[in-house]
């Protein structure tokens, strides 16, 4: 009897966490409610910030804010890259957060 009391003890646990262990390692990142997992790169991260805004422009200073980054440099080399790409504008506009005349980058709709 006390085998199977030791089986339980360690089966159980191991059913309860693991479609946990899923949710986070796999099925929630584009869920934008959730919070995003640190493995995803910061360029990753920028292109989800701005594709959430839908188009609304937004500077590079706050791109650094709202993802925390600690260097402006960072997001400067993504948002320059992803400014040579088709699906995104980026030029000398209002942001649509700080309402700053700088150069923002936006999705295009
Ligand atoms: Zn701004």
């Amino acid at each position: 009897m006390r085998k199977i009391g030791w089986a339980l003890a360690y089966a159980v646990p191991a059913i309860v966490t693991s479609p946990a262990a899923c949710h986070f390692a796999s099925c929630s990142y584009r869920d934008y409610d959730v919070p995003m997992p640190r493995r995803m790169t910061i360029a990753g991260q920028i292109e989800q910030l701005i594709g959430n805004l839908g188009g609304s422009p937004i500077c590079d200073d706050c791109i650094t804010d709202q993802l925390n980054l600690s260097v402006r440099s960072q997001t400067n080399v993504v948002t320059r890259e992803l400014g040579h790409r088709d699906e995104y504008d980026r030029a000398k506009t209002s942001c649509g957060q700080c309402g700053a005349l700088k150069t923002a980058i936006q999705i295009r709709k």
